[in-house]
């Protein structure tokens, strides 16, 4: 994956439009985007800088997720690649088309799951998926199978009677996913689709997600703010303040940062702080929390029996010790200096 959080200032002179790919039109790509910029006129003549020069490809059949906090930028993002949202400069193209010259035909081989979308509550699960079907110009034969298909996939066959206000909020996002299915879109966004569902709805749209790219090859471009969910997506890519700070498969974004978490629990924490700092190289940096005193080193195990040592020569029980590979908030930490899960964002300028 090409993937660069690159510095293109909206204010001041604008960086050259980078070039896109020669292959611009390469079959296997789904997404791809060079210097996509969208800012914003904010109050008192400020300018909102959303989205500061993506640049991202994401291949075909993949499910990615698009991790960030709360005013990253993500559903600006999904905006500028369903042709919702023009972009101040920069490049997209999605499902083969062009955002700016075809965003017409962007829209209509897209699929888009807003993080607020609704359903019509009096209306049946079927009825609110014809009347989709029919705004997408299928014709009644279409409509008719394809509805009873995407029912099937989303589990919903046997609901399809049932008003939508009778549904549990779970079935309710499978329907909405559904819904989105029907025209057979190259691309399905999906906004925070399990944002507010409780853990086990949460964890059925995601098998449900997963049947879609393993039975039908869909390419899902998923947002999320739940770290865990990134976890078991193909390709990754962490967006913070606008910009692109990590990208690839969660085992390479956590393996670019290399090193381990080692957490001592003793009976003496600041002792054991200053003790361990003699120990470790000087650019490494020995940490007292709640959780005790901590460092990051690589091959983190092997500093276990050293620094217990060290520890027990000036009188200093270790209680616990544990040794654990980077997680994507730890990606996120090492990139931005904060927690993903921290304090949400105010994000300012609406
Ligand atoms: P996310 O989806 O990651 O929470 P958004 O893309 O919604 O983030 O927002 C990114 C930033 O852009 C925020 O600071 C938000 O306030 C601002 N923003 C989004 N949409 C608009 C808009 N229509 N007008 C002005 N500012 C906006
Ligand atoms: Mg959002």
């Amino acid at each position: 994956m090409q993937l660069h959080a690159r510095d293109h200032e909206p204010a001041g002179t604008p960086a050259p439009a980078p070039a896109p790919r020669a292959d611009a039109r390469d079959p296997e790509l789904a997404i791809s985007t060079r210097g996509l910029v969208k800012s914003y006129p904010g109050p008192g003549g400020t300018t909102t800088h959303a989205v500061r020069g993506l640049d991202l490809d994401v291949h075909r059949g993949e499910t990615f997720a698009f991790l960030g906090p709360n005013g990253a930028g993500k559903s600006t993002t999904i905006a500028l690649l369903c042709a919702l949202a023009r972009p101040t400069s920069g490049r997209a193209l999605v499902a083969g088309a062009d955002v700016l010259t075809e965003p017409e035909r962007v829209r209509r081989r897209v699929g888009l799951l807003f993080q607020h979308s609704a359903l019509d509550p009096d209306l049946t699960a079927e009825q609110n998926l014809r009347v989709h079907a029919r705004l997408y110009g299928l014709g009644r034969a279409d409509v008719r199978r394809r509805t009873a298909e995407v029912l099937e996939l989303a589990d919903l066959a046997d609901r399809r009677r049932s008003p939508v206000r009778t549904l549990s909020g779970g079935m309710r996002r499978r329907l909405e996913i559904a819904r989105q299915l029907l025209h057979s879109p190259g691309v399905l966004f999906l906004d925070e689709p399990t944002t507010g569902l409780d853990p086990h709805a949460r964890a059925r749209i995601w098998e449900h997600l997963r049947a879609l790219r393993d039975r039908d090859g869909s390419t899902l471009f998923v947002t999320t703010h739940y770290l865990e969910e990134a976890e078991h997506c193909d390709r990754l890519a962490i967006i913070d303040r606008g910009r692109l700070v990590a990208g690839g498969t969660p085992g390479e974004v956590k393996a670019a940062i290399g090193d381990d978490r080692v957490v001592l629990r003793t009976s003496d924490d600041g002792a054991a702080r200053r003790i361990a700092g003699l120990l470790v190289p000087p650019e490494r940096t020995v940490h007292v929390d709640a959780d005790g005193v901590w460092l990051r080193v690589p091959d983190g195990s092997t500093w276990i029996p050293r620094l217990c040592a060290a520890l027990e020569v000036h009188g200093i029980a270790v209680h616990a010790a544990s040794a654990t590979p980077p997680t994507l908030d730890d990606v996120f930490f090492h990139h931005t200096g904060r927690s993903i899960t921290g304090p949400a964002e105010t994000g300012g300028g609406r």
